[in-house]
């Protein structure tokens, strides 16, 4: 268990408020160079996690990353992320994990989004099949100081899914100036360039705001 520092205290710990082993391992490549120990929930006690009824992603990730901060007293980061389909006006966005229901498994649950998404949009033509995969990155100190980035991952919806990597929406999308869907392409390849790590990257440099 990691026991609460000050933050002016080297190195400094942060908190990623997932339960998510590739998420950390992402976020402590990002930061490898500094100085900075990253946890994750497995590593804190226990605390009451919120349900998401933020309106944009933004809101969603600031909360995640605000409760788990005042839980533990660490710097804490969060993400929250899904699709945003141009002829859907943005959605599923904030809704992308539970927009045909809450039924059944992670994975079960996966197939049945894309499914209703293709089939929502089945009858737009190529030229208005854009949409972005959205991810912002939150971090919050006890003290009530914060900082949010949003990133986006542009591309477009493919009628008939291809590709066995990734998850959910992935294997529907391919990204601008891909042929083959994220879903196809390598994991690293995909973690090089998507929406999360865009928006960790953007998010990291700015920590060292909140641990002056
Ligand atoms: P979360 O932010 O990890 O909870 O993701 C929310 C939902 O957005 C997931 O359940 C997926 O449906 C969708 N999503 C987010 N990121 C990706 C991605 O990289 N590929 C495919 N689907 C994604």
């Amino acid at each position: 268990m990691v026991e609460p520092r000050s933050a002016a205290s080297a190195p400094v710990t942060v908190l990623l408020a997932t339960r998510n082993d590739a998420k950390l391992a992402e976020l402590r490549r990002l930061t490898s160079s500094q100085g900075l120990e990253v946890v994750g929930l497995d590593d804190v006690p226990e605390f009451p996690e919120a349900p998401e009824t933020g309106a944009t992603f933004e809101e969603n990730a600031l909360a995640k990353a605000r409760d788990a901060a005042r839980a533990t007293g660490l710097l804490a980061v969060a993400d929250d992320s899904g699709l945003a389909v141009d002829a859907l006006n943005g959605m599923p966005g904030v809704l992308s994990a539970r927009w045909s229901g809450r039924s059944g498994t992670r994975v079960e649950r996966d197939a049945a989004n894309l499914a209703l998404v293709l089939d929502q949009m089945a009858d737009v033509p190529e030229e208005r099949r854009g949409a972005a995969f959205v991810c912002a990155a939150a971090a919050a100190q006890p003290d009530g100081r914060e900082i949010v980035v949003v990133e986006r991952w542009p591309g477009r919806l493919i009628r008939l899914p291809r590709g066995t990597n990734g998850f959910g929406y992935d294997p529907a999308f391919v990204p601008e100036g891909e042929s083959r869907t994220s879903a196809e392409m390598a994991p690293d390849e995909k973690d090089a360039v998507s929406h999360r790590s865009r928006a960790l990257r953007a998010l990291i440099p700015r920590l060292t705001e909140l641990v002056r």
